[in-house]
């Protein structure tokens, strides 16, 4: 099969590796229908993360079960299924409580499974998935082809941006902020939209992503950033601060706005992979700021996100600015490091 590769920063390649095969009885084996570049790929893309040998990237993929392993009840060869960015077996005590992406037999896609067995990338035309009923939820019909983006961007960035908002605690008639402007905050504003908060304030410069934040129910955008971001906050909501925030970037700078567009009780939301990131206890504690959130676990919210978009409720895979076949992969990449394109969709 042809799979994407990373070899170095800025290097991406769609290469021939070996056929994935059932090896364990809870497997199955997914013909991908549609896979994405996520901006946690462009860590090591841009050279942030190292890459000490090649690996097979992408974690974000909705397919067709090809093949099931013998111990698979939930799933049969045809299903349409959506991936979760990490692979779960649906029953250990963290998985229970909900929290599936600290799954105590669970692991990443592109390496290693705990038997040492592949679980591939998703940026491939197949992949063997361990823990197959715990990790795949199906659609109960094939959906319809216009639907494929919307389930697609339910393997990450809208559950990531998902949890951001329920681990921001937002209720009804909230005032919440949303820092961050790539798929996984404009995610954040549809989620917090849908939870019914009252105005929703997307920080962005950049217009396109203005537009779809509107579209997907910010009632504000504030182009200003650092410290007019905060006033500009600030002065919207009677100097109070918001009810809510959502950080959805993962750096210092947009933590520190999160944390001072807080009002004193509000917790800040926080999913983006913490980079250099160093909270203020002190300031916390003096204001009662609450931080919650962390790797979000996608797959405990997909079975409702999923009826939200088969309904027409959410339509998540707006995101998608850019669809590519898979051997252009390379410049889905380079456009996403570049900012031409808010997320790329990849087609094999
Ligand atoms: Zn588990």
């Amino acid at each position: 099969m042809k799979a994407t590769m990373i070899h170095a920063a800025r290097d991406v390649r769609l290469e021939d590796q070996p056929d994935p095969s059932i090896h364990k009885p809870t497997d199955a084996i997914v013909k991908v229908v549609a896979a994405c570049v996520c901006g946690s790929d462009l860590w090591f893309y841009r050279g942030d993360n190292p890459i000490k040998k090649p690996f097979p990237i992408g974690h974000e993929f909705v397919g067709i079960v090809e093949e099931v392993g013998s111990d698979v009840r939930s799933l049969r060869k045809g299903d349409f299924v959506i991936a979760p960015f990490m692979y779960s077996d649906n029953t250990c005590p963290h998985c229970l409580i909900g929290i599936q992406s600290a799954c105590s037999k669970g692991g990443f896609w592109g390496g290693p499974d705990r038997d040492g067995l592949m679980a591939d990338g998703g940026q491939g035309e197949y992949v063997r998935v361990p823990l197959a009923d715990g990790t795949l939820v199906s659609t109960r019909e094939s959906p319809d082809a216009a639907m494929i983006p919307s389930l697609l961007a339910l393997s990450d960035v809208m559950g990531t941006g998902w949890h951001a908002a329920v681990a921001a605690r937002v209720r009804e008639g909230d005032n919440v902020v949303v820092v961050g402007d790539g798929a996984v905050g404009l995610s954040g504003v549809l989620a917090a939209s849908r939870m019914g908060a009252e105005r929703v304030v997307a920080m962005s410069r950049h217009e396109a992503r203005q537009q779809l934040a509107r579209t997907f129910g910010a009632t504000d955008v504030i182009a200003e950033r650092g410290e007019a971001g905060e006033a500009a906050v600030l002065e919207l909501t009677g100097g109070v601060g918001a009810d809510a925030v959502l950080e959805c970037v993962g750096t210092g700078q947009a933590m520190n706005t999160a944390l001072a567009v807080a009002r004193p009780g509000a917790t800040v939301g926080y999913v983006g992979v913490p980079h250099g990131v160093e909270l203020p206890v002190r300031t916390m504690f003096s204001r009662n700021i609450g931080v919650a959130g962390g790797v979000a676990p996608v797959r405990q919210y997909l079975p409702a996100l999923r009826d939200d978009v088969l309904s027409g409720a959410i339509e998540p895979g707006r995101v998608f600015d850019l669809e590519l076949p898979l051997d252009q992969v390379a410049e889905g990449y380079a456009a996403m490091d570049e900012r031409r394109a808010i997320k790329t969709m990849l087609r094999p």
